[in-house]
């Protein structure tokens, strides 16, 4: 297992998800990512209800509960690429008394293309894998017919996200910004092109 220590951060529709398992793939790491964590325990119950009542509303589940998803998977793995947290700036606090990062990369994407790219979405349910309704559909017909809209994908709750992310997560944008292993990539390219910077961006910075 590779022992680099990698932060993606971006709006919703950014790329992090996509370019999160290759990463996990090229350099043998742990894709710990707070969205997926908290899909597979949607219904699980807290003290502040289940993951599912925030998660369809667009909203921060509770830090306490992701604080925890982050550190348990943190402490089983020794590189990681970490998607999806922080997203406030208590969750920032918290992760730098786990751990050090050696590359965050931020992925930077218009608010225009956000919305085509999260209202097209689609997903795999078997594998996970995203795909978009106009630019980019599986040539596999069983797994066109199978592909799923996430709940949350919907207008009207994309639009409530990208809200919560200016507020809440532009700031710890700007927090990462004096880290000295930042880099800023434009996610505006093709996926293999933000790829390629990527990897460009670990390499110089890990090897
Ligand atoms: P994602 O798949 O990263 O877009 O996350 C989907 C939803 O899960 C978000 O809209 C939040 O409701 C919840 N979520 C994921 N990560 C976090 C986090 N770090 N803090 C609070 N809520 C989160």
């Amino acid at each position: 297992m590779g022992d680099q220590q990698i932060l993606i951060l971006g709006a919703p529709g950014a790329g992090k998800g996509t370019q999160s398992k290759r990463l996990a793939e090229e350099y043998d790491l742990e894709h710990v990512t707070t969205g997926d964590a908290l899909r597979e325990n949607r219904d699980m119950e807290t003290e502040h209800g289940t993951p599912r009542e925030y998660m369809e509303a667009g909203e921060l589940v509770p830090d306490e509960l992701v604080n925890e998803i982050v550190e348990e998977a943190l402490s089983s793995a020794d590189g990681y690429v970490l998607d999806g947290y922080p997203r406030n700036e208590s969750q920032v606090e918290y992760l730098q008394r786990i751990t050090d990062l050696d590359v965050v990369l931020h992925l930077e994407v218009s608010e225009e293309t956000l919305v085509d790219r999260l209202a097209g979405r689609r997903v795999d349910p078997e594998t996970g894998d995203n795909y978009h309704v106009e630019f980019d559909m599986p040539d596999d017909e069983e797994v066109r017919e199978r592909l799923i809209q996430r709940e949350d994908d919907q207008e009207e709750t994309v639009r409530e996200r990208l809200r919560v992310f200016e507020e809440n997560t532009e700031p710890v944008i700007d927090h990462y910004e004096d880290h000295e292993g930042y880099v800023r990539i434009d996610g505006e390219q093709s996926p293999d092109e933000v790829w390629e910077e990527i990897k460009e961006a670990v390499d110089e910075r890990t090897a």
